[in-house]
């Protein structure tokens, strides 16, 4: 079932969504040669609990962690370690979600870490335009489908793929809601965006083949050809003036 909430249920949606963009802001500040991604964790953790927050997805589905950090050929659901250090020209994706009021935030950003390879920085480029595309797509009476394809059009016309395996989703109440949003697919297909719908658009993309497997913890998501992988995502609302951006920091 797909929720459909009032504008007053947004306005209440928003401050999870802040705190979700503020923690990543929070996680950037802390991306540099040197530091473990244990401790980019534990600086969000701190943050969202501060305002009051809970991490949505500390002990989801039992991931120990606060934020997913996925560097490189990691395309999500990287765990944090003390052992992990970051280096100069990782690229380091951070996904974070915080609970509030009843609603969930849900973002994610690829940070570089100091200076990055020209087709590092190309890929995040990419991969934070194919966000934009498919923000600009959901618009009320389009329907799913036309996301994922404009997300597919432009990731592919720079040469890179789309993951198939993990796509985006609603977000509200739970973490992850109704309806599935690919970031790949046909035009026209697919449930039809409402006003009220919230959804959490969130291209997964990679230099090479989008193949992906997961590794024995059972959450490390890696390309299978050990090619880098970017991901963005924001959650966003449908609305009868266009979609709006609900993980804006602030
Ligand atoms: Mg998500």
């Amino acid at each position: 079932m797909i929720n459909v909430r009032t504008a007053r249920e947004i306005s209440i949606m928003k401050d999870a969504c802040r705190i979700s963009a503020n923690a990543l802001c929070v996680a950037g500040e802390y991306v540099k040669p040197g530091v473990s991604t244990f401790e980019i964790d534990r600086k969000v953790r701190e943050y969202i609990e501060k305002q009051g927050a809970k991490p949505s997805f500390l002990g989801y589905g039992g991931f120990p962690a606060s934020a997913c950090i996925s560097l490189n050929n990691v395309v999500i659901h990287g765990i944090p370690s003390k052992e992990q250090i970051l280096k100069e020209g990782d690229i380091v994706s951070v996904d974070v979600g915080a609970f509030y009021n009843g609603f969930h935030g849900d973002n994610a950003y690829t940070f570089a870490c100091g200076k990055v390879s020209e087709k590092a920085q190309d890929l995040m480029d990419a991969t934070r335009i194919s966000l934009e595309k498919g923000i600009e797509a959901a618009l009320a009476n389009n329907r799913i489908g036309d996301i994922g394809n404009a997300v597919q059009t432009y990731a592919e016309a720079r040469g890179y793929s789309v993951v198939r395996d993990f796509v985006g989703h609603g977000v509200g109440a739970k973490l992850h809601e109704d309806p599935s949003v690919p970031n790949f697919g046909r035009a026209g297909r697919g449930a039809r965006l409402l006003p009220g719908m919230t959804i959490a658009i969130e291209p997964m993309i990679c230099e090479g083949s989008y193949e992906v497997e997961v590794l024995e913890d059972e959450w490390t998501t890696v390309t299978v050809d050990g090619k880098l992988a970017a991901h963005y995502e924001n959650s966003i609302a449908i609305t009868p003036d266009g979609p709006v951006i609900l993980t804006v920091p602030g």
